[in-house]
């Protein structure tokens, strides 16, 4: 109820489509003993092909308007899929955005800054600026002198942390996802047990998290690291679970076992895909079309084929695999998949 209050923008078509993958099904549980299912939020907007971000802005944006701001200031990588998101948002709420784009990832592929996300950002408009900072998922200090530059020409900055994560408002847009999971569910009579979902700034994971624990209904949520850093990643995003915990219900508490994030797929770096990543996407793509990026959905593809094949995601399991976008980048990682 208390979620129903806070303030958002509509920037979503609806609920997000959620689709049976019938021919990785049978890839990966042969038997046919565990159902893999997609809550498809790569495909949840018009903005800019949306993704995740574009979920958790609505309650950013509606923010940000609310106090009076004209410029949103966010951080990424040069193919970041949030700062794209941020630029989206931004011009189709008549506002400006300004994003710094760091040198998340250590690698330069042919027209990594130039094709991409980073087109997209720059043909919307956004006022795009790179620097050479390496990954984490902290507060940035060149973010705040692009708030410092947006101020002192007249502007009124809005700063939205990387990923749109490490806000006070940061994790209610995936607790509404597990609120419009449960109405879907309703409809389609089916109940998904486990959700499987990439994890980096974490506040998707963290409102996954906090939605089925006030639900109450033993849905598991397992969190695929691909930072890289996932002890940093894990405390986030139990950070996050419980001050949104905390701000929609003071009784509602989020146990230590709800956080359950599995650290066996980033292949050791942030933003390079590795041998498991690469096979992953290849299965999705060539059984059922699905379509998934080296840097995050790609890791958690992997995770998820994992742990069905390994029983983990136990026989007789409806899985739910979210997917959080970030197909953009493909473009940019041309050269990993030439054969
Ligand atoms: N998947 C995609 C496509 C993303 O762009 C991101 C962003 O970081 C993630 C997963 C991870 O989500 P979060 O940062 O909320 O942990």
């Amino acid at each position: 109820k208390k979620l129903r209050s806070i303030p958002k923008q509509t920037f979503l078509f609806g609920p997000s489509p959620i689709q049976f993958l019938p021919r990785l099904s049978k890839e990966v549980s042969p038997a046919g003993d565990v159902k893999i299912w997609a809550k498809r939020d790569d495909c949840n907007s018009g903005l800019a092909y949306g993704g995740n971000k574009v979920r958790k802005l609505e309650f950013l944006v509606a923010d940000a308007i609310s106090k009076g701001c004209d410029t949103l200031v966010s951080v990424g990588g040069v193919q970041s899929n949030h700062t794209r998101a941020v630029t989206a948002v931004a011009t189709a709420s008549g506002l400006k955005a300004v994003t710094v784009q760091e040198k998340w990832v250590p690698i330069d592929p042919p027209l990594y800054d130039k094709t991409g996300n980073i087109l997209l950002s720059r043909l919307m408009g956004g006022d795009v600026r790179l620097n050479n900072e390496p990954f984490h998922i902290g507060h940035k200090t060149a973010t705040k002198q692009a708030m410092d530059d947006v101020a002192q020409k007249g502007g009124k900055p809005y700063y939205v942390p990387a990923g749109a994560s490490d806000h006070e408002l940061g994790g209610l847009g995936f607790t509404n996802f597990v609120v419009e999971l449960a109405e879907q569910e309703n409809q389609l009579g089916v109940f998904f047990d486990t959700l499987v979902v990439c994890s980096v700034t974490g506040s998707s994971h963290a409102g996954l998290i906090v939605g089925a624990v006030a639900e109450g209904k033993g849905r598991k949520v397992i969190g695929i690291d691909a930072s890289a850093k996932p002890a940093e990643t894990k405390e986030q995003v139990t950070r996050i679970a419980r001050a949104t915990a905390a701000l929609l219900d003071p009784e509602l508490k989020i146990p230590d076992e709800a956080v359950v994030l599995d650290e066996r797929f980033h292949e050791g770096i942030y933003g390079i895909p590795g041998p498991t990543t690469s096979e992953a996407m290849k299965l999705a793509a060539r059984t059922d079309a699905l379509i998934t990026d080296p840097v995050y959905e790609g890791k958690s593809m992997a995770g998820m084929v994992q742990l069905i094949k390994e029983g983990s995601i136990a026989a007789g399991s409806n899985v739910l695999y979210v997917h959080l976008g970030g197909q953009p980048a493909l473009n940019a990682y041309s050269s990993y998949f030439e054969e």
